[in-house]
């Protein structure tokens, strides 16, 4: 009997997560779910260009920095991450990103239910960062009859983001991948609109000038990142209170870590290629190689350290093995 309620729960418990403690925040990386990647040639462009990269070269290092390869090699397994966050100094909770959601993925999405499975009751956050709009990242803010998951959360994100996705643009069909929603761009759109209405506890949209307005949590700051989406693509870094290490949470901006090491080749969803090869540079030269980084494409927990030259995948539960 012992063994059958084991076998349910495992096979119950399918979800994709990994957790760390960094000073006082316990984190936690959800994979919402994982897409077969098309052609890589196609994703991965090289400089201003966007001259192609050969999958014969791109190939051995997906396969390096952790990715899961298929034999046929322009196949690989992308994760959608997203992260839960518990700050044990003033006892909130915060939510990064909420992957493709349950209209998005056609019910795919394992990010509610992981969420449910780990006791987390959605009612409970109190601020939803979102690093930008794009749909594999705002697509489970709400939920299939229309409700917001996160209702008592206050939305974070960057200001052009969030009027870009949620007005009239005439680059609409360029912008918003509407491969992944099938053309039916409202359903973000009406996401992001809900935490304008009178029903919504707050929305704070931030840009270049107003970013410190982050510090109002201690060790949590958000940073612009611009390129991958508009210039407040946002970067969250929390930094511990104990080592002063800095973990930091990179949305988009480099997409696999294979940018860190080649920061001049972009991906063909940079809606200003110039702009992400910049911060990519910029970026890539400030990191300690002590700082954690975690980026929601790439391989599952989306953790690795870069050492100035090498990017590192970081596969190990224990973050403290760097240290
Ligand atoms: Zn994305």
């Amino acid at each position: 009997m012992l063994k059958l309620i084991l076998l349910l729960v495992s096979s119950v418990c399918a979800y994709q997560i990994k957790t760390w403690t960094w000073g006082d925040f316990e984190l936690t990386s959800i994979c919402d779910l994982e897409v077969k990647g098309g052609s890589m040639s196609q994703f991965f462009l090289d400089g201003p260009f966007g001259d192609p990269v050969p999958t014969e070269i791109l190939y051995p290092e997906l396969k390096r920095i952790g990715y899961t390869m298929q034999d046929d090699p322009v196949v690989w397994t992308v994760p959608i991450n997203t992260m839960y966050i518990k700050n044990n100094a003033n006892g909130e909770e915060y939510i990064i990103d909420t992957g493709l959601g349950p209209n998005v993925s056609r019910g795919a999405s394992e990010f509610a239910g992981a969420l449910k499975s780990l006791n987390i009751s959605t009612l409970d956050i109190d601020y939803l960062f979102l690093t930008h709009a794009h749909a594999d990242h705002s697509g489970g803010v709400m939920q299939l009859d229309y409700t917001p998951l996160f209702p008592n959360a206050t939305l974070v994100m960057g200001r052009d983001d969030y009027y870009l996705f949620t007005s009239e643009h005439p680059d609409w069909d360029d912008f918003c991948c509407p491969e992944l929603l099938n053309g039916d761009i409202s359903w973000v759109k009406r996401a992001l609109q809900w935490y304008d209405s009178p029903q919504s506890q707050g929305l704070i949209l931030l840009n270049a000038s107003n970013s410190f307005e982050f510090n109002m949590i201690d060790n949590l700051m958000i940073e612009m990142s611009p390129g991958h989406t508009t210039d407040n693509h946002m970067t969250i870094r929390l930094t511990s209170s104990d080592t002063q290490r800095n973990f930091y949470v990179l949305g988009d901006s480099f997409v696999s870590g294979y940018h860190m090491e080649n920061r001049t080749i972009g991906c063909s969803h940079d809606h200003h290629r110039i702009e992400a090869m910049k911060t990519r540079l910029e970026y890539a030269q400030s990191f300690d190689s002590e700082d954690v980084l975690f980026a929601m494409h790439w391989a599952f927990p989306g953790t690795g350290f870069f050492n100035g030259t090498r990017f590192n995948y970081l596969n190990q539960t224990e973050i403290d093995f760097m240290l």
